[in-house]
């Protein structure tokens, strides 16, 4: 049966369902049964495009690590490691930082049995022995350093539409064969936005929930963590929801399952829900000032130092890709939290949020 028919039998039986549960029950699908990352597959993300991505974001977590006074046993928590690439560049570059290694307990947060198995292999040259899990909840309490590289975009979202009923939630029914979107008879009182006829706004509850439970484990136990996404800082309105297949925009009612589903990231609900769990917010930052100040420009010249001409344009190409404006520079952004101690983080300002209700 298709993931297609599938949905079709739920609405048949339940009525039409929310844009948040076809999102998971699409992700679901969609992750669980490919390789989805690659010029092959649907999307490129920054740790495929140069491994000086991956290395600065092991040198960020070993200078959070000594900002901590080195302790000597550490969660280094991936959410959704993908191909494993970031966490292999950056266990690479950190290797020679004396204790750092020694001190990490390498977790991995991952759904896909696809892309476990592809994380398996590319960490079992590094010397580490990671363990893998199904949610954050189940990582053992302790000190984080924790790494979200398009995670969060990856997460389901709740739509709502302004009607002259008020916030109304948008759903997925059928039509005929097919499905369609519509929307719920009852108006959403939760939304603290006044609603503006026509507009749309996109509520990030799984995303939000996460990032407080991430926050709450930051204020008890101590350590850091870093959300990389494409998004913005919100309230805004628009539909963000996109489907993404062999690199090109997709119906994402078309093909549940088959196509990457993903919604930008609203930074500002992040930013809120972590703080109200007791972490402090630095950024964000767009990607390209982040790398800049950790240095990509250094590494990048270190590494065309000893390349051939082809891997000179190489990492060039990659530098300018992961940094400049017209390619991933200022879409993404970068997020931190902390630990309230920890009042810097490496490449990125304090946010004083706090002064905001
Ligand atoms: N961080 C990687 C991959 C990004 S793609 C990179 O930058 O290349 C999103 C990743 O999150 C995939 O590994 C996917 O399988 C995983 N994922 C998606 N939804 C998830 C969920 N709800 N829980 C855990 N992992 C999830």
């Amino acid at each position: 049966m298709t993931l297609l028919d599938e949905i079709r039998a739920l609405i048949a039986a339940e009525g039409p369902i929310t844009v948040e549960r076809y999102m998971g029950l699409c992700l679901a699908r969609y992750y669980g049964s490919r390789d989805p990352l690659g010029l092959a597959g649907d999307f490129t993300t920054a740790p495929e495009i140069s491994q000086m991505f991956g290395e600065l974001i092991g040198l960020w977590a070993a200078a959070v690590w000594q900002g901590m006074g080195e302790p000597s046993s550490i969660h280094l928590v991936e959410l959704g490691p993908g191909r494993g690439t970031l966490m292999v560049d950056a266990l690479r570059a950190t290797a020679r930082i004396p204790g750092f290694r020694a001190a990490l307990q390498v977790h991995l947060v991952e759904t896909s049995p696809t892309l476990r198995d592809r994380q398996r292999q590319v960490l079992a040259g590094t010397g580490v022995s990671p363990t893998w899990h199904d949610t954050l909840d189940d990582v053992p309490e302790g000190a984080l350093l924790v790494v979200a590289n398009e995670f969060f975009d990856a997460l389901p979202i709740r739509q709502f539409e302004a009607t002259e009923r008020g916030w109304c939630e948008r759903l997925v029914a059928l039509a005929g064969p097919a499905l369609r979107l519509a929307l719920s008879e009852e108006p959403d009182a939760t939304i603290d936005v006044p609603p503006r006829p026509g507009a749309l706004i996109e509520q990030p509850h799984i995303g939000a929930g996460l990032m407080g439970t991430l926050a709450g484990r930051l204020a008890r136990h101590g350590g850091a963590a870093l959300v990389i996404d494409y998004g913005y800082w919100g309230p805004a309105f628009g539909d963000t929801l996109q489907a993404l297949k062999a690199h090109a925009f997709a119906d994402p009612l078309a093909n549940p399952g088959e196509a990457d589903l993903t919604a930008h990231v609203d930074f500002h609900r992040l930013a809120r829900a972590a703080r109200d769990a007791g972490a402090l917010v630095h950024g964000p930052s767009s990607q390209g000032d982040f790398l800049r100040a950790l240095g990509i420009e250094v590494r990048a010249s270190a590494l065309k130092a000893r390349a051939t001409p082809t891997q000179a344009d190489a990492v060039e190409a990659g530098l300018r890709r992961l940094t400049d404006p017209e390619g991933m520079g200022e879409l993404f952004q970068v997020l931190g939290l902390s630990h309230p101690h920890l009042d810097t983080l490496p490449g990125l300002r304090f946010n004083p949020l706090a002064e905001e209700t």
